[in-house]
């Protein structure tokens, strides 16, 4: 920073003083009058994100944005990755002598946003930690929205995990110890992660004491004991160098954060990052929301509900008590249309809640968060009504959770005015009635303003000049107006104060008097109105935790109604879900294919699969014929169906699974900066070594990125390490254009074939969409390259080659060639060369 070239006055030593305490990456913004004034570098860099003109006062660079519209130039710099620092002025500049006081009122990162103008509405804005462990044997994560007051700990067992996990809640910041992001596995991580921001915090925040002791404070607890994360230090120290970071470096409210819950794997279904964008469950890397699972799925009406639905999605359970529950709430809504209906009417009023409560209990929020609250609030009797005589378990547990509070409902519908202001300090918070000395100073205030309009006609007969004018400015407060003609006519007890090109500005003791009792009572009724508001919202932030509560059972009863919605509009059914291996899904759809505006009639198919017979399903088929439509849609339905939402099939019997495992598609990962052979590798390599007889795999062309037989030798490999390692058995669908790997169905009991099926007619072919038993007979990849319009004699050669290709298939014992030989065990790693994560 440079320093400011001659003389040093008060407020650039104040100035100063206040920008040496902050680290250089964020910006201050430093309340000058109407305006955040930024000086030096912090001017240079902000001024071209922020669209403002960079000025300069005695050499120095500077620049400004006025107070009013702070938030909408907040917005700019934090969705620039900016941090921003705000210093307020904690003193009346009018009333006190010298140079104002001022402080950092807190630093707004983007991970730790509020401000509704910046957030999403529908989406968690998360910050997360990650450390690992003293013995090098666990990693720890934290994530903690802000704006809501989740905060969660998970600990995993590799980086891969932790890696994938961060990609997944795609925190806007993550934070990390300064001398551990200098080890080659954090910097790695944070790499391959490519986390937008990453702020380092001193290391020894994440220690194991340090962090108990931040947490047990801010909890009010004895022990860490009751949040079952006593005995795991990643998870202590995660937790509490972010809360610490969030207190203490920015600042920043935390009142609201009541709890800390721990996510363990066992209780979901394990969804990695790769598998939520193959399936397209929920919009990210900026894909557009309409093609997502999220976009058909979601008619929730709250901004809670909405958010829950996408953690759902992304998370959807691995408990068969948990997905039973929520099927027979989904049934139960689906059943009672009358109370499904009425309940979701209703929602329509819920406001955010949770957010608002954060804001309130964090000793934020204004005269229009606490109105809001207060309506939302009302609105909760007539959500509970059409409950009132539900048999269904989990329903009425939600509903026994919803606590309307009339009390403070009355209170704050009494209190507060119609629609109160943004501002805290300039009155028209408080409704009239509410109360008297209130009152009184407000008439005594608007009794002023009368006499002045009487004072200004009677004194326009007195001196017979129509044109005078009472006004009233800032610097002079009330004073009489006279245009420059006329001024001679004034009276001489007309004092004298201003002259102007055309009038002149005079005033009278009696007009200083009343200024004096106007803007006595005015002041009177700002500052007790102040106070009673400040009671007011100490009175609902006592309630914090209920009204969490309470935003999280209408979240949950938000997206139940949601799922029962959508089953009635699509419809779903409910899948039958138990703890054994068979799954079979009897007209199957594609949720979001079948969807898709202007799309051909969908065609439903039938999947069976277990851990026997039908382990693994081969599908082959041309080009388009809807092989890689056909295994998604399996796994979404699968994922659906842990979620707690009916599913898109005729029927459906699920077993509860740990994982889905995908591998789609042959797209450059270029954003990651690996190649598109090297990303399959990785992924196929982490389904192997993580994959159990619970989970379900899908692979769509894996070996496309090489050479063909290199392909089609690793897509063998990978079939029968799936089939005959006990260990994995998982079920899978594997896609393949490769002809080759249907001959697998002749060598291993768990595999069958099935084709895609396409009728010729002439020149072209049909595609019929069904997904028949047995192998495709041909791949019709020279019929499409004659569609195209290749020369004849080109597609007569290629048939000729085509034949001798398939010719050679078998061996004399009508076995595939492919299989010969070796069947010793192969071990994967020796076919990839040990491919790791991280060692690129
Ligand atoms: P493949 O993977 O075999 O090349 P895709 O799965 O990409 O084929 O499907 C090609 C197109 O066919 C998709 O755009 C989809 O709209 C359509 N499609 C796929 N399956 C079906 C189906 N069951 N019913 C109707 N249309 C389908
Ligand atoms: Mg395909």
């Amino acid at each position: 920073m440079a320093t400011p070239p001659g003389e040093m006055t008060p407020m650039v030593k104040q100035y100063m003083a206040i920008r040496s305490k902050l680290p250089d990456d964020i910006i201050l913004f430093y309340r000058l009058g109407d305006f955040y004034e930024m000086f030096f570098d912090d001017a240079v860099r902000a001024a071209p994100i922020l669209g403002v003109t960079l000025t300069q006062r005695a050499g120095a660079p500077l620049c400004g944005v006025p107070y009013h519209s702070v938030d909408s130039y907040l917005a700019k710099a934090i969705r620039a990755g900016l941090k921003v620092a705000i210093c307020d002025q904690m003193e009346d500049p009018a009333t006190c002598k010298g140079i104002v006081k001022r402080e950092i009122t807190r630093i707004v990162t983007p991970g730790t946003v509020t401000e509704d103008t910046i957030l999403d509405a529908r989406t968690n804005n998360y910050i997360a930690a990650f450390t690992k462990s003293p013995r090098g044997d666990a990693w720890g994560m934290s994530l903690l929205d802000l704006s809501t007051g989740d905060f969660c700990v998970e600990k995993f067992a590799t980086e891969f995990q932790l890696a994938d996990a961060l990609m997944r809640f795609a925190p806007s910041e993550c934070l990390v110890g300064r001398e551990a992001a200098l080890t080659q596995e954090f910097s790695d991580l944070l790499t391959h992660t490519n986390l937008s921001s990453v702020t380092e915090v001193d290391d020894w925040t994440f220690q194991f004491d340090a962090a108990t002791q931040e947490l047990v404070r801010h909890f009010k607890v004895h022990s860490l004991e009751g949040f079952g994360i006593a005995d795991s230090p990643e998870l202590v120290g995660a937790a509490g160098a972010l809360l610490k970071y969030v207190k203490c470096d920015l600042l920043r409210a935390v009142g609201h954060i009541r709890t800390i819950r721990l996510n363990t794997s066992g209780e979901y279904l394990l969804l990695d990052e790769t598998t939520c964008l193959n399936l397209d469950l929920v919009p990210m890397r900026a894909r557009p929301k309409e093609n997502t699972l999220l976009g058909v799925l979601d008619s929730t009406l709250t901004p809670m509900g909405a958010r829950l639905m996408r953690t759902y999605l992304q998370r959807p359970s691995g408990k068969l008590a948990e997905v039973r529950r929520r099927h027979d709430a989904v049934d139960w809504f689906a059943q009672n249309r009358m109370a499904m209906s009425a309940l979701r009417s209703t929602l329509g009023d819920v406001r955010d809640i949770e957010r608002l409560i954060a804001r309130v209990g964090s000793g934020l929020g204004n005269g229009r968060d606490l109105k809001t609250l207060g309506q939302s609030l009302a609105a909760i009797p007539q959500l509970k009504k059409p409950l009132t005589d539900c048999q269904n378990e989990l329903i009425c547990h939600l509903v026994s959770l919803l606590n309307d509070l009339p009390e403070l409902v009355k209170t704050l519908n009494d209190a507060l005015a119609d629609t109160p202001p943004i501002a805290l300090h300039e009155g028209g918070i408080i409704r009239d009635g509410y109360n008297a000395d209130l009152d009184e100073f407000r008439r005594l205030a608007g009794d002023g303003r009368s006499w002045l309009l009487n004072y200004q006609t009677a004194e326009q007969q007195r001196t017979g000049i129509k044109t005078l004018k009472v006004r009233h400015n800032k610097v002079f407060g009330f004073y009489i107006e006279i245009s420059k003609g006329l001024a001679e006519q004034a009276p001489p007890e007309y004092e004298r104060r201003q002259t102007l090109v055309n009038a002149e500005r005079f005033i009278t003791p009696e007009l200083k008097e009343y200024e004096e009792k106007i803007f006595g009572a005015q002041d009177k009724a700002q500052a007790l109105e102040y106070e009673i508001f400040l009671e007011l919202r100490n009175r609902v932030a006592a309630h914090t935790q209920e009204i969490q509560t309470t935003a999280a059972a209408i979240a949950e009863l938000d997206v139940l109604a949601s799922f029962a919605d959508k089953a009635l509009a699509q419809g779903y059914v409910r899948p039958e879900m138990h703890d054994g291996d068979k799954l079979e899904i009897v007209g199957g759809r594609h949720p979001v294919v079948e969807t898709m505006p202007g799309a051909e009639r969908f065609v439903p198919n039938n999947t069976l699969l277990d851990c026997l017979e039908n382990q693994i399903a081969i599908i082959t088929g041309p080009n388009m014929a809807g092989k890689s439509t056909y295994i998604r849609q399996v796994a979404i339905i699968a994922v659906m169906a842990h979620a707690g939402s009916f599913v898109p099939a005729a029927s459906a019997t699920i077993p509860i699974m740990d994982r889905v495992f995908t591998r789609v598609g042959a797209g450059d990962d270029l954003a990651r900066g690996r190649s598109t052979f090297m990303v399959e590798m990785q992924e196929t390599a982490n389904i192997l070594n993580n994959a159990t007889a619970k989970s379900l795999i899908v692979l769509d062309e894996i070996g496309r990125g090489t050479s063909t037989f290199d392909g089609i030798s690793i897509a063998w490999a990978v079939a029968e390490h799936l089939h005959n390692t006990p260990e994995v058995k998982a079920k899978t669908l594997f896609a393949t254009h490769y002809h080759e790997l249907t001959d697998l169905e002749l060598q291993l009991k768990g595999v069958k074939n099935y084709s895609v099926q396409v009728k010729e007619q002439g020149d072209t072919i049909i595609f019929l969409r069904t997904i028949g038993r047995g192998a495709a007979d041909k791949s019709y990849g020279i019929q499409v390259g004659r569609l195209a319009g290749l020369p004849t004699p080109v597609v007569q050669r290629a048939k000729e080659i085509l034949g001798n290709l398939e010719e050679g298939e078998l061996d004399a014992a009508a076995q595939p060639k492919l299989a010969k030989k070796s069947r010793k065990k192969i071990d994967f790693d020796e076919v990839t060369g040990q491919l790791h994560l991280f060692e690129l």
